[in-house]
């Protein structure tokens, strides 16, 4: 009888912790140009994907991710036609903002090839509708390179990143953030993957810090992801317009019934706008990053 095998989450081993992973079958593993990649089958979550020992996506929770990092900040916009996503290189959030008819564009920045080669054999959920999409853009390449030359401007920028260590370290920096913020049209919104507040306090503080000084308004929003273990998930937000995070349920209701109604998970206007409402430890967070 073999041994079954258990694979750890290692992001938190600084803090003493580590998740581990039952594994049923190792899909596909290998050291990639610029990380390490595992995908395995899962008995309760399907296949799991994790780089450099982080996880990434599972079949089984990525909605509510993929949902959050896109419908909010697209209904909130309520007029978004071009997007940029940074990172997303399953294409998991492309498959969500492509649910948009008003979107005419989405342009994915991806450092990683082997990473969305992968994804084409083993999440055809997602890139079986996106690479069939004639709205579809991917660029291979850093994304501080693209938004620090491309001449394109968007109205959605979604920063589907890994956490702040490898490649994508540098997506978390004031360069990253103020390169962004040149290629955003007047009134546009950027949204970021800001890790999980109770177990990564500094990342949170550091990028509002950021983006508070580039953006009229820049904080945060919260999601509870099973498998990013350690609490809420904070998605980081900044825009110049202070009043796209004030609209109302009824008119984010409005905006997702012109929309079409697609079929969603997690995300309502209700958990839409309640997703602001910080717990007090992260609103306290939010206030000091602000403060500077
Ligand atoms: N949802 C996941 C999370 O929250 O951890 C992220 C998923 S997605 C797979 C992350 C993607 O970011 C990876 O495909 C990785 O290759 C890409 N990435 C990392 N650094 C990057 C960079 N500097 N420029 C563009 N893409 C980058």
């Amino acid at each position: 009888m073999t041994e079954q095998r258990w694979l750890p989450e290692t992001l938190y081993d600084s803090w003493g912790m580590r998740m581990s992973y039952q594994v049923e079958r190792v899909l596909y593993e290998m050291q990639t140009e610029h990380q390490s990649l595992m995908l395995f089958e899962h008995k309760r979550l399907g296949k799991v994907l994790m780089l450099d020992g982080a996880t990434q996506v599972t079949t089984r929770d990525e909605f509510i991710y993929h949902e959050m990092m896109t419908h909010v900040p697209i209904l909130a916009h309520g007029a978004a036609r071009e997007v940029l996503v940074v990172g997303g290189g399953d294409c998991g959030i492309a498959e969500e903002v492509l649910k948009h008819a008003s979107v005419r564009r989405l342009t994915q920045v991806e450092i990683d090839a082997s990473v969305v080669a992968f994804a084409k054999e083993h999440f055809p959920a997602f890139t079986g509708p996106v690479l069939a999409d004639p709205r579809f853009d991917l660029v291979i390449d850093d994304g501080m390179n693209y938004v620090g030359t491309t001449d394109r401007r968007f109205d959605v920028v979604i920063v589907d990143s890994t956490d702040p260590q490898g490649p994508g370290a540098v997506l978390f920096t004031a360069e990253f953030y103020a390169a962004c913020r040149r290629c955003m049209t007047p009134g546009a919104v950027m949204v970021t993957q800001n890790g999980v507040p109770f177990m990564q306090p500094d990342e949170l503080v550091s990028s509002v810090g950021i983006l508070s000084r580039l953006f009229a308004d820049a904080g945060c929003y919260v999601a509870a992801i099973p498998t990013y273990v350690g609490g809420h998930m904070a998605m980081g937000w900044a825009t110049a317009d202070a009043t796209l995070r004030e609209a109302s349920v009824a008119t984010i209701a409005e905006r997702y019934s012109s929309a079409g109604r697609f079929a969603t998970g997690y995300w309502t206007p209700e958990v839409h706008r309640a997703a602001f409402a910080l717990p007090r430890f992260i609103a306290e967070a939010v206030d000091q990053a602000r403060r500077g």
